[in-house]
């Protein structure tokens, strides 16, 4: 049995922020993490020829987000502006982007006159009834599902608002050397004060009196510590008992899982698609007006699998493909050969090019579906009306001795980000160094 001051379940962001802030601190510090790799969510591929920081999970930086944007500062890494144009594809015809929710003022007014919160979907069929308001019910829904990758039958009218009212559209950034540079600093960090990271360690249970906490993993390592970071994704923690990556905790916390279930997690399914050339660019496909789609970041359209993306401005081939919400929940089962051929099949249908010849044009493709993956089980996490109430639940923890962190536990407008799980973790640390007397 190895024993340490703090034990932390999950290196992804919010754990390994943890980590590094209380190992800084003088704490000894544990890391238990179920995959091979550290990251979670943040998951860069490289290879010799393709994929060159490729970003399986968290590509980009939202807008001017300071815990982030101070990390990246203090660890010197890079990191470029996303920008370029946003170009929809409807009915069969590439249009300008503009207009592309209708009446979206009137919706903010409407939301922002709104006193109690209530669900997405209420809210548009209360507030913006008929015919004449399909259009914007259509759009918003799709919005919340594709973007937020959230149920718009339970996302918080409450939340979506304060999100779309601070949108910082043109401030998107990527990591030069991807996601996983950020990730790989805190990690060193962490070791460089003495903390451990253990890496393929599923942990399957918890054992806890106050001040004392044992922890046991799939391959039957005991750990021991006076205090836990529960850092798993929710999707993990909402797992049903047996389920791979679930863990038991002895005794029971019934009010903190309540309060977990009572939180909405989406789903999705990210595609990396390398081909030979940047069909896109140059296969004469005009938007409307002859504007070519050489300036194309982000194709938004009604196919099977809707969005994409390129990596503009820098010149790459590789096409990025997104699908989020109720509609990648339903293809958790699809096997990775049958979402290839759906996203080639929905390219095909875009840019006119036969499913051979994009399979000819084909270099390397990788399939994330990030709903089947035992240990996150879903994409992000989404406020219901009810998550206000879970999140005060689970920031107290337990009897100063169990720790929740995590994105879901961030409450401001970057929901679902890395910059909440790096606060969420920050905010743990804080809490644990303020409180406690070891
Ligand atoms: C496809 C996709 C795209 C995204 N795009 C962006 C983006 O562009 N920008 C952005 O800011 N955010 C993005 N996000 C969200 C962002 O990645 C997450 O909010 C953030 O990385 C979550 O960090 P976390 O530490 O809370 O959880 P995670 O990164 O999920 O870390 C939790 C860790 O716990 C481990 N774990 C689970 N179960 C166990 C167990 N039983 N025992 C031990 N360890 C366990 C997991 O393996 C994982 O490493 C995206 C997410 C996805 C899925």
């Amino acid at each position: 049995m190895q024993t340490t001051d703090i034990l932390i379940i999950g290196a992804g962001a919010a754990g390994l922020m943890a980590a590094y802030r209380l190992s800084a601190s003088g704490r000894k510090v544990i890391v238990l993490e179920a995959r091979n790799h550290t990251g979670g969510r943040i998951h860069t591929i490289s290879h010799e020829s393709f994929f060159k920081h490729a970003e399986l999970g968290a590509e980009f930086i939202h807008g001017n987000l300071p815990v982030t944007l101070n990390l990246l500062k203090e660890a010197n890494i890079k990191y470029s502006a996303a920008g370029g144009e946003m170009v929809r594809y409807d009915k069969g015809r590439f249009i300008d982007h503009e207009g592309f929710i209708e009446n979206w003022e009137l919706l903010l007014q409407k939301l922002n006159e709104l006193e109690q919160d209530i669900d997405i979907a209420t809210f548009l069929q209360k507030h913006f009834p008929g015919e004449k308001y399909i259009g914007l019910r259509d759009g918003v829904s799709k919005f919340v599902a594709g973007y937020d990758t959230a149920d718009p039958k339970k996302a918080s009218s409450f939340a979506l608002r304060n999100e779309w009212n601070n949108e910082d559209a043109d401030a998107q950034h990527r990591l030069d050397n991807g996601y996983c540079s950020m990730i790989n600093y805190l990690a060193d960090k962490c070791k460089e004060h003495e903390g451990n990271v253990y890496l393929n360690s599923v942990v399957t249970q918890i054992d806890w009196k106050p001040g004392d906490v044992k922890v046991i993993t799939d391959s039957v390592e005991i750990y021991s510590a006076e205090k836990i970071i529960i850092a798993m994704p929710l999707g993990v923690l909402q797992a049903n008992r047996g389920e791979k990556g679930a863990v038991v905790f002895h005794p029971a916390i019934k009010e903190q899982i309540n309060a977990i279930n009572d939180l909405g997690f989406g789903a999705i399914i990210k595609f990396l698609l390398e081909f030979k050339d940047a069909f896109w660019e140059n296969n004469g496909t005009k938007m409307l007006a002859g504007k070519s789609l050489k300036d194309m970041a982000f194709l938004i359209s009604d196919e099977n699998i809707s969005t994409w993306w390129t990596q503009y401005p820098k010149h790459s081939t590789l096409l990025t493909g997104w699908l989020g919400g109720p509609r990648a929940a339903e293809k958790k089962g699809d096997t990775t050969e049958e979402l290839l051929q759906q996203a080639l099949q929905s390219l095909s249908n875009i840019f006119k090019l036969s499913v051979d010849e994009l399979k000819a044009k084909l270099i390397a493709s990788s399939i994330m579906n990030w709903t089947a993956e035992p240990f996150t089980r879903g994409s992000y996490s989404y406020d219901t009306v009810a998550a206000p109430e879970a999140r005060t639940i689970l920031d107290a923890g337990v009897d100063n001795t169990l720790f929740f962190a995590g994105e879901y536990l961030y409450d401001g407008p970057a929901m679902g980000t890395v910059e909440a799980a790096l606060t969420s973790g920050q905010n743990v640390a804080k809490r644990i160094l303020n409180n406690q007397v070891f």
